[in-house]
């Protein structure tokens, strides 16, 4: 198969497959979802990706529909129907459940797994961005990866617009994250990034550069910045699943960054090797 979907166990392709009405996914965004990316078969960081997606449902009162090694068979077993397997993302969300739209919710309801398959290839991560900033206009459980996206959505597009390719969001004067990514600097030779607190999604990405800094000798600081740290920053990074660790040449159509490219590089490749 091109692409696979899944249902509460149904089987059919992402074009086929239809979901109930009164899935609480459909009028409330009432759910939790993760995406990790595949190489050549493998899921890289599963057990990461399914720890923040239990989380995430545990956060928001959600009963995870399934335990780490289930969720793992249902998501290989997928796998194995996928042709080419070489460069791959894996979408899941749970929803809280099947129910007559109500605000509250019944006790015990039973959440709906949905997760697809699907062919995608990496940017080319060497490849310079452009990024726009914006107020961050989320509430305050940002830290809950919930499928509920319509600010992000709605920065997103606002990048898009513009020709660029990520919107800053930035929550009374400091930067939090971005649309759909972490952002972090270089400065000094250090690697500095906004702590894990209900402002930000605790990026798998994030962690996984925060890592690779250590390991390369960059020391990490864990800390809020504001707007003008970031545009006077030697390096904007932006951080997730999916493109991995881009730096950054523009920032509301201002230069920005290059001014250490060798450690830019030397995480990348150091990412790239650390996915296979
Ligand atoms: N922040 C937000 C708001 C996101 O949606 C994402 C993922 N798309 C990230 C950060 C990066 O997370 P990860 O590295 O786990 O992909």
């Amino acid at each position: 198969m091109k692409n696979i979907a899944y249902y509460n166990g149904k089987i059919d392709t992402i074009e086929n497959m239809q979901i109930p009405m009164l899935d609480r996914a459909v009028y409330f965004g009432d759910g939790v979802y993760d995406v990790a990316y595949i190489k050549d078969g493998s899921v890289f960081a599963l057990d990461e990706h399914i720890k923040r997606f239990i989380n995430s449902c545990h956060l928001i009162d959600i009963i995870p529909p399934m335990d780490t090694e289930q969720l793992e068979n249902v998501f290989y077993s997928m796998l194995e129907n996928i042709d080419d397997k070489s460069s791959c993302i894996l979408y899941w969300q749970s929803s809280r459940g099947t129910a007559e739209r109500d605000h509250t919710y019944p006790k015990n309801v039973k959440s709906n797994l949905m997760a697809y398959i699907k062919p995608k290839s990496l940017p080319d991560i060497k490849k310079r961005i452009k990024l726009i900033s914006s107020p961050d206009l989320r509430y305050e459980l940002c830290n809950v990866k919930t499928i509920n996206l319509i600010p992000n959505v709605m920065a997103s597009e606002r990048a898009k617009r513009a020709g660029c390719d990520e919107t800053v969001l930035v929550r009374n004067g400091i930067v939090t994250e971005c649309s759909h990514s972490n952002i972090s600097i270089l400065k000094d030779g250090k690697f500095i990034t906004a702590p894990l607190d209900n402002h930000i999604l605790p990026g798998i990405a994030r962690g996984h550069v925060i890592s690779l800094c250590k390991e390369l000798g960059i020391p990490v600081e864990e800390r809020h910045y504001d707007y003008e740290t970031l545009i006077s920053a030697d390096e904007i990074l932006v951080t997730s699943t999916t493109t991995l660790c881009r730096a950054a040449f523009m920032l509301d159509d201002r230069e920005v960054g290059g001014l250490d490219s060798e450690k830019v590089e030397a995480i990348q490749n150091a990412y790239l090797s650390k996915l296979g």
